[in-house]
């Protein structure tokens, strides 16, 4: 899931702990701390915060680890208790990994078993190998 349309987004700052309403979120935008002006998405959210969308009203909710939040108990602004868990990846501005890099380690018809004898051309493959940005 990533966050193409704007969501209500409630979340504690990391740095000032104050709560923030962001009416329309979206993951294109930084989330700017009301009080102490630090980009609450350059922390490490998936250490720090948890996160919650209301089942009825779709508003987000990302709290600080050690803020009480029940699911079943705590209550959103709109009166719902239902909360689906919200994967903090989504919100940690992250470059998006492609998965190109790692079939070449996966292609079937490259040959690993190649005669003893042909070490010219393994040292080769060794070389290509090295200069793969790949990891
Ligand atoms: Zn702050
Ligand atoms: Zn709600």
């Amino acid at each position: 899931m990533t966050l193409q349309t704007p969501v209500e987004l409630l979340i504690e700052c990391g740095g000032c702990g104050l709560e923030n309403l962001i009416p329309a979120f979206t993951s294109e935008v930084p989330a700017i701390c009301n009080q102490c002006r630090e980009n609450m998405l350059a922390y490490d959210l998936s250490q720090t915060h948890q996160g919650h969308t209301c089942d009825s009203c779709g508003r987000a909710y990302l709290l600080k680890t050690e803020t009480e939040f029940v699911d079943g108990e705590s209550e959103c602004q709109c009166g719902g208790r239902d909360f689906t868990g919200l994967d903090l990846k989504n919100f940690a501005g992250q470059t998006p990994q492609t998965a190109e890099s790692k079939d070449a380690d996966d292609n079937p018809d490259f040959d690993w078993c190649r005669p003893a004898s042909d070490n010219s051309a393994t040292e080769d493959y060794n070389e290509i190998f090295d200069d793969n940005p790949g990891i």
